[in-house]
């Protein structure tokens, strides 16, 4: 017998998103995920992955990936910690710290899993955690696991992290402090404030803690935000992940060997679940050594993402104040915006919408992720697209 609670929970709960149409149903795709996807036989321009050069089709990460199973096998057998590292893991952390520019790096299955494992293996009860209110659900949850004292400060306001770190040093009730931001916050594509948080950091002795998913590959050439700042010896964690730019799965943690040295004895997901596979193993490596090689990939991004934005502002749209190529089309209303994104996709281009409470109330955007792999037509195409619908909602 099933419990009687549980169903009546689920039952409840489920009927409650589905009333309030906040049930969101799931679109296979019938294909790779490219610039231009298939779903439900309908052929449509791809402007919502977060596969900025291309790479999860890369043919060079796939042969790359083909080879290493023939050789390594499909799975990696075990944790990293009992025979599950194989020479390719090594390889991998060694490219990815050269890639940083830190002394060392360490690789988990994933980017969520990164914040999982850090932050829970330096920070406890007895410390504080100064994090901005708009940071990944993975932090959050990063922070929630370690038990430390979690005190949000405003969205990227200065004054506010300085006020709140001031507070924290003098209650005196706390060991270590951080300060954890995004290095890009992927609903309105700002950057994190990082050469202030890191001079408030470096005055007020705080541990500094970067998750740089939407900045790697994208900015200061690939390396990241970090980077881009030149801040790459200043900040203590440097998160990335090997899901978004570089196309393939997994996260990484880069800074100084003994953080790196601690992380591979004490962080949970690392000993405690199944290393990354031969195959995104080796197509990460590739994926890392073609960035290093060449700017190509990263310049075509920015160039289609510099086309996008000034044709949706030459249209009228209200593009936000992005500062990478994720760029926001801000609707407002949220059911305008999700019948917006309808018409869009019934126009052939696939651009999610995001609503309150994932952005403030009023703010309902259409998210568009421009690619290196998107030709000039394809975003011509979309663009037009959006001139139709944009006039049909009277909203251009
Ligand atoms: C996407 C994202 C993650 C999760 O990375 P995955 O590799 O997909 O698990 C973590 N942090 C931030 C800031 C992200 O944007």
């Amino acid at each position: 017998m099933t419990s009687k609670a549980l169903q009546e929970f689920l039952i409840e709960n489920l009927n409650e998103l589905k009333g309030k149409g906040l049930y969101n149903t799931i679109e296979p795709l019938e294909g790779a995920n490219g610039p231009v996807i298939t779903i439900n036989g309908k052929v449509l321009i791809n402007l919502s992955s977060n596969n900025y050069l291309g790479l999860a089709t890369d043919s060079r990460l796939k042969e790359a990936a083909i080879k290493a199973i023939g050789t390594y096998g499909v799975g990696a057998g075990a944790v990293r910690t009992i025979n599950g590292t194989f020479d390719l893991h090594l390889e991998l952390e060694e490219k990815l710290a050269d890639f940083k520019q830190t002394e060392a790096a360490i690789a988990y299955q994933s980017g969520f899993n990164c914040n999982m494992a850090a932050i829970s293996a330096v920070m406890d009860q007895q410390d504080a955690i100064l994090s901005d209110e708009l940071n990944h659900a993975s932090i959050i949850d990063g922070c929630r696991l370690s038990k430390a004292k979690v005190i949000t400060f405003a969205h990227s306001n200065m004054q506010d992290l300085r006020a709140k770190a001031q507070q924290a040093i003098s209650s005196g009730k706390y060991k270590k402090i951080m300060v954890i931001t995004d290095g890009v916050f992927s609903m309105d594509g700002d950057l994190a404030r990082l050469p202030e948080i890191v001079n408030i950091a470096e005055e007020l002795g705080l541990i500094t803690y970067v998750d740089d998913a939407h900045g790697s590959g994208v900015l200061g050439d690939g390396a990241g935000t970090v980077k881009h700042f030149g801040l790459s010896d200043r900040i203590d964690f440097q998160i990335g992940t090997l899901s978004k730019a570089i196309g393939v799965v997994g996260g990484y943690v880069a800074g100084k060997r003994e953080l790196i040295e601690w992380l591979k004895v004490r962080s949970r997901p690392f000993l405690f679940s199944t290393s990354l596979t031969p195959a995104d193993v080796a197509a990460s490596i590739r994926a890392i050594e073609l960035l290093g090689k060449s700017t190509e990939l990263n310049k075509q991004l920015w160039e289609n993402a510099d086309y996008l934005k000034a044709g949706l502002s030459k249209l009228g749209f209200n593009i936000g104040a992005s500062e990478t190529p994720i760029t926001p089309c801000i609707i407002g209303n949220e059911t305008l915006t999700q019948a917006f994104s309808r018409r869009l996709y019934e126009e052939g281009v696939y651009a999610k919408s995001i609503v309150f409470p994932t952005v403030p109330k009023g703010t309902g955007r259409v998210r568009n992720m421009p690619t290196a792999a998107h030709t000039k037509k394809m975003v011509d195409e979309a663009l037009a697209v959006y001139e139709k619908v944009g006039k049909e909602f009277g909203i251009i």
